[in-house]
């Protein structure tokens, strides 16, 4: 593991790159940045000022003037890690249901992602990272040493997401959780800039059926093994 600087993993909405990128870096010692949380937080704050989804150009200003910081859980209700926008604390306010609906068409304006990109590539070059995405091993860390694409069915996913939100005392249908996963689906995997997909040297873990302790063995096992030369 000692030259693994970088460990990429990508995958879309609910194949559970969070759990398993958190667990990774916890195990190996690794930091841990989950960059969908950022596209959240620019979405958040874009929805707060009213800003509309499809005004490229706010969103790009609005992308560079945010601080948008992500550290060790300052709260221990559940939540991997806090996210602080402007300096508020906004962990659970980026995972609501308005968030959800807009993030993905604000995740494909070119400038915003630029904005982001910056950020992470700026966090990675440290080292020692567990980096999760969409755009991670195919575009933000290209040379990444590790790279994991985790998927798994649009049914188990809605399913996972359905129970983790039940966890947290949230209620909503399974059949309209599903209809947003295939649209954020739809959305990640077409768009321009970056789009949705497995890096032609990533290693795909199809997840249906894994518990999070299967998963996080498979994943473990191919990120620790020694590297083909
Ligand atoms: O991973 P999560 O579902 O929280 O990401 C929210 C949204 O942010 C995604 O649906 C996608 O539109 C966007 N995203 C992205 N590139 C990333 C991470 C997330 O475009 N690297």
């Amino acid at each position: 593991m000692a030259r693994v600087r970088t460990i990429a993993i990508d995958g879309p909405a609910g194949a559970g790159k969070s759990t398993i990128g958190a667990l990774v870096a916890e195990r190996l010692g690794y930091l841990f940045l989950d960059t969908g949380a950022m596209y959240r937080a620019v979405a958040l704050a874009a929805l707060r000022r009213a800003v509309d989804p499809d005004d490229a150009e706010t969103l790009a200003r609005l992308a560079r003037q945010v601080l948008i910081s992500i550290g060790p859980p300052t709260v221990r209700d559940g939540r991997a890690y806090t996210v602080l926008l402007d300096g508020a604390d906004v962990t659970w306010a980026i995972r609501a249901a308005d968030v959800d609906r807009v993030v993905s068409q604000i995740a494909r304006v070119p400038a915003v992602r630029s904005a982001m990109v910056e950020q992470q590539r700026a966090l990675a070059s440290r080292g020692r990272i567990v980096m999760v995405g969409r755009d991670i091993g195919t575009v933000v860390l290209p040379d990444a040493e590790r790279k994991i694409f985790l998927t798994a069915s649009a049914a188990e996913r809605a399913r996972r997401r359905e129970e983790e939100l039940a966890a947290r005392g949230e209620h909503r249908p399974r059949p309209e959780l599903l209809a947003e996963i295939l649209r954020r689906d739809e959305l990640d995997s077409h768009r321009v800039v970056a789009p949705l997909r497995a890096a032609d040297d990533a290693m795909i873990v199809e997840t249906d059926g894994m518990s999070v302790r299967e998963a996080l063995g498979r994943v473990l096992s191919l990120v620790q093994r020694p590297v083909a030369t």
